[in-house]
């Protein structure tokens, strides 16, 4: 059988070079399938979740095309538009790393720095040009940039866009843009917006799908933690010693609130552990700084939110824990997926309390397996009281369940819903450790803690192993109390 390799694929002998010294061999399948098609012009719609290397299936193809022709002062050549800046800062670096035989020019344009150091390299001539979109818009309408000299499209995590409200940028982009080029579409799912999307704007595209979207890489071992009616300090305590008893390389630590990620951050700093913190309202200098720390190790534990959940290629990653878990099934996809990468294995933990139990039948379903449960599993009673505690909220707050954002569809609902949910969380204040010590309850005495064992000792191995269940996994899990007796009811 033949092994397939990287020549034959239609790549230029100065990116095929570049290739090999990255020290990849093999393409991967999206960019076995993809490559041949995009060098030839043709449009392409690639469903593909990060992680599968399809931003090489569209930058190699992309260096080959544009390795004649010279780029213009303002009129770029081709654009990349990424939904956050780490991904577009992502996508420059392999630019340059694919790019290393070619005198490209790549302009990044992306919100949190400058616009005068963008303008003068868009003064330059752009043979490359990634953006956000918003920050692609803020140049066109200063009138630094005109799009009618672009030749390549490609939409990188489409789907994304549409989870952060960008569709009407990209309709608004795509329209500034000259008919004839190529559209280079990638998406991990494909929603009826995304779709609407591919069929006004890709001219037969070249369909190709190498994981089913939304399915959980093989090479993750996935375990959860019950943990009833856990506080947030108890979570705290037992992904410490979930952390102790692992050993783990380095990992990212998911919350779902900015809230959280600063308190978690404060916490695992106060206990020693080599800490971090990324979310949305940090500027996008401690961002990427902070990324970068994690990236070459400096930073061993990277507190985030879903900023992170997304896109973000920090190989090598050996944990994943969701401090909690995330309001959509999907989103847990995403998170996990930062483990794993590039058939590495990985291994992810979710904490799990009795509100979230709804979100984890989903996730169940997705992995198409029941889940690795460490210690106490949540029995069908536990199902029950969560779906009655839901319906006790709702029937207090009258229609709606306004307290917590919508985690209604699997795609972690509508695109209002999204964006509520944004909004509540750029609403939050980050409060101290300290603050969040202070209203918690006095932390279990370390003395009424199971201590660990001899066989937590040997759990060196990266992964969970079921066989040798840490002794405080196996604590028991507080559960609701049973409603208050009917006759109490009477004498009220
Ligand atoms: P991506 O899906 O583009 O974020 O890529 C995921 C990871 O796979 C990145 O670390 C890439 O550097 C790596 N990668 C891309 N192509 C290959 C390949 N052909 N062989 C091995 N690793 C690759």
């Amino acid at each position: 059988m033949d092994i397939p390799s990287f020549t034959g694929l239609g790549l230029s002998s100065k990116v095929e070079d570049a290739v090999t010294a990255s020290g990849y061999t093999t393409p991967t399948p999206i960019q076995a399938q993809a490559i041949p098609v995009a060098v030839t012009g043709l449009d392409v719609l690639g469903i593909a979740q990060t992680g599968t290397g399809k931003t090489a299936s569209f930058t190699l193809p992309m260096i080959t095309r544009l390795e004649t022709g010279r780029a213009r002062a303002r009129m770029p050549r081709s654009l990349i538009l990424a939904p956050t800046r780490e991904l577009a800062a992502q996508v420059a670096q392999a630019f340059e790393k694919y790019g290393a035989n070619h005198r490209l020019n790549v302009a990044l344009l992306i919100g949190g720095v400058s616009f005068d150091e963008q303008e003068k390299k868009l003064d330059r001539g752009a043979d490359v040009l990634i953006a956000t979109p918003g920050r692609l818009l803020d140049h066109f309408q200063r009138g630094k940039l005109l799009l009618t000299g672009v030749e390549i499209l490609v939409i990188d995590e489409a789907d994304r866009m549409l989870d952060m409200g960008f569709i009407p940028d990209i309709e608004k982009i795509c329209s500034l843009l000259p008919p004839r080029r190529q559209t280079l579409f990638f998406s991990a799912t494909m929603p009826p917006e995304i779709q609407r999307l591919v069929d006004t704007f890709l001219k037969n595209p070249v369909k190709i799908e190498v994981a089913k979207p939304a399915t959980t890489a093989k090479t993750i071992e996935q375990t959860f933690c019950f943990c009833g009616e856990g506080e947030d300090w108890e979570k705290r305590e037992l992904l410490r010693e979930l952390i102790r008893a692992h050993n783990v390389k380095n990992a990212i630590i998911f919350c779902n609130r900015k809230r959280d990620v600063s308190i978690l951050f404060k916490s695992l700093t106060k206990h020693g552990f080599n800490a971090g913190a990324l979310h949305g309202d940090m500027d996008q200098t401690s961002r990427m700084d902070t990324l970068e720390k994690f990236r070459s190790g400096e930073i061993t534990f990277l507190a985030a939110s879903d900023v992170a959940a997304r896109g973000l290629d920090i190989p090598d990653v050996s944990h994943v824990f969701n401090f909690d878990v995330p309001w959509a099934s999907d989103d847990y996809v995403h998170r996990i997926g930062r483990t794993g990468r590039a058939g590495r294995e990985g291994c992810a933990a979710t904490l799990v309390t009795i509100d979230e139990l709804k979100i984890i039948k989903e996730i169940e379903g997705i992995n198409g397996e029941a889940l690795n449960w460490q210690g106490d599993a949540p029995t069908e009673q536990d199902f029950e009281e969560a779906g009655k505690k839901k319906r006790r909220r709702r029937g207090a707050k009258g229609q709606s369940d306004s307290s917590r954002p919508s985690r209604g569809t699997s795609r972690g609902g509508s695109n209002r819903s999204r964006q509520r949910r944004q909004s509540e969380n750029d609403n939050e204040q980050p409060i101290t450790v300290d603050d969040a010590e202070r209203h918690a309850k006095p932390a279990r005495a370390a003395s009424k803690r199971p201590k660990r064992n001899a066989a937590d000792a040997e759990f060196p191995s990266g992964g969970f192993s079921p066989d040798a269940i840490p002794a405080f996994l196996q604590r028991p899990v507080r559960r609701p109390k049973p409603p208050a007796k009917r006759a109490k009811v009477v004498n009220e």
